[in-house]
């Protein structure tokens, strides 16, 4: 069993969690430690006590900790990647790009350390000077989710460490082993005892526990929108920082002067890579009416050419779904298009491959208004529609039209509609002649509406949640 590390131990569970392979349910990766309670608790004081010292910590000190870990992720990013393909099902390339990312944003965070941040000003009273500091906000709960197994928890404890902060992680089910590979390293770079704790298990226990526990002062979230909205009210009531990262709906608008294909580039690779199962996936496929029928028939074209099988074989474009109840519910979504009078124009189906495993095939489906289900609700699989609209205008009151914000995409070679788009488009990122998903890891991250609440995550703007501001008078006399 992969044991649980608190305050500096690796400790052992009662019960254990088999980690599967989606791409061949027979390969059981290994066993994780399921927590308890009394785990939660152990784990929060570490970081609790902890948090002084840490907090109290030089620049150097969180410098060459993060560096460490950066550079330890880096020369085993391809043993990561393919763990991570492995337990996730994304694509081997995918697994080492994100593994590849998550060493570099400890490098990033690692530069942050060291980066001043305060201003320093004259009072409008006499004799006063008036100091802005930030400090660190003591013991963060950290709760991934499974879509980005290492990443996400890179960029949620690589600035909270930066900024002087303890930690409890706590890695979503289905994928422990990079979550515990992580914290490996980080163990292994010689992180001070009780500065960062990981604690495996169910979210109703562990990450419920953490949302509650009084010595926890804030929560990083990313995960699902329930679970988001129950974290939020949660942390109201106890007064705690509260940052989170949910769902979207992504629009892709693809105008009759867009590049065709540069359109369906973006839109395969935003709509199906990693398996659609990115927040930042472009599931709506917005295109005006010039194009619409070029564009429809070269993406069939192209889905049929994709190769989905075992995530780690050569050559494979879209690797399986992550679970069975995930695989169940974009089915249910699919059913429910046809139902609501969606035309499918590829895929809808599982299939089987040499291993069991949670295939399906890449779905799209055309002739579908914004008002389906399947055009309002997150679907979270490798499944996209087309919306036929008239024009430009059309096409940005669709994409508005979503209670979701995240990412915004615009396919165009016109300057104007471009300039227009990227001033009026309702989301946190917006994406001109890209896909919706792919982002950098030194600028920020975060939607707007129903995608996000708190400081965005990412870049220098990652101080705004592991920091609380401190105003000092000094009356020199
Ligand atoms: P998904 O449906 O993508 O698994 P969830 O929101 O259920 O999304 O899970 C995201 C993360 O939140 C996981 O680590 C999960 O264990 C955790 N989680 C689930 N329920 C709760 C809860 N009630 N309180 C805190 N964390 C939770």
């Amino acid at each position: 069993m992969k044991p649980n590390l608190i305050a500096g131990e690796w400790r052992t569970t009662q019960d254990a969690q088999a980690n599967i392979n989606p791409s061949d349910t027979n390969d059981i990766i290994d066993h994780y430690a399921l927590s308890t309670l009394q785990d939660v608790e152990d784990a929060v004081q570490a970081a609790h006590v902890a948090a002084s010292s840490w907090g109290k910590s030089t620049p150097q000190q969180r410098f060459d900790l993060l560096d460490k870990i950066g550079t330890e992720i880096l020369a085993r990013k391809d043993e990561l990647g393919n763990l991570l393909a492995r337990e996730e099902g994304k694509t081997l390339p995918e697994g080492i790009g994100e593994a590849t990312r998550a060493g570099h944003i400890f490098k990033f965070f690692a530069g942050e350390a060291l980066r001043p941040s305060g201003e320093k000003m004259a009072s409008v009273r006499p004799g006063i000077e008036v100091e802005i500091t930030r400090e660190p906000i003591g013991t963060v709960g950290i709760i991934t989710p499974w879509n980005f197994p290492i990443a996400i928890p890179a960029w949620k404890i690589a600035p909270a460490l930066a900024y002087g902060n303890t930690i409890v992680f706590k890695p979503a089910e289905l994928v422990p082993g990079c979550a515990w590979a992580l914290a490996d390293i980080i163990h292994q770079s010689g992180v001070p005892k009780g500065v960062f704790n990981l604690v495996m298990g169910k979210g109703t226990v562990v990450g419920k526990a953490l949302v509650a526990h009084p010595d926890v002062a804030g929560i990083s979230f990313t995960g699902s929108i329930q679970t988001g909205k129950d974290i939020v009210t949660a942390c109201a009531a106890f007064q705690k920082k509260v940052q989170l990262e949910m769902g979207g709906k992504n629009p892709l608008v693809i105008l009759d002067d867009a590049d065709l294909d540069t359109a369906v580039a973006c839109a395969v690779n935003g709509a199906f890579f990693s398996t659609g199962q990115r927040c930042t996936a472009s599931s709506r496929l917005i295109v005006s009416e010039g194009i619409h029928d070029r564009f429809v028939e070269a993406m069939v074209n192209k889905l049929a050419a994709l190769k989905v099988d075992d995530a780690r074989m050569p050559g494979v474009e879209m690797g399986p779904v992550v679970d069975e109840a995930q695989l169940a519910k974009d089915l249910h979504y699919i059913q429910q298009a046809v139902r609501e009078g969606a035309r499918l124009a590829f895929g809808g189906q599982t299939f089987e491959r040499k291993t069991p495993g949670f295939f399906l095939a890449p779905t799209l489906f055309v002739e579908t208004t914004n008002e389906m289900t399947i055009n309002r609700e997150e679907v979270f699989g490798p499944v996209a529609s087309v919306i036929r609209v008239k024009d430009y205008e059309e096409a940005l009151f669709v994409a508005n039209d979503t209670p979701f914000g995240l990412s915004s995409g615009i396919c165009t070679t016109s300057l104007k509609h471009a300039h227009h788009f990227k001033n009026h488009a309702k989301a946190g990122m917006v994406m001109v002649n890209l896909p919706t998903a792919g982002v950098d890891y030194h600028v920020p991250f975060g939607g707007t509406k129903a995608s996000s609440y708190g400081a965005r995550e990412q870049g220098s703007h990652a101080k705004e949640f592991y920091t609380i501001v401190k105003t000092t008078y000094i009356f020199a006399g």
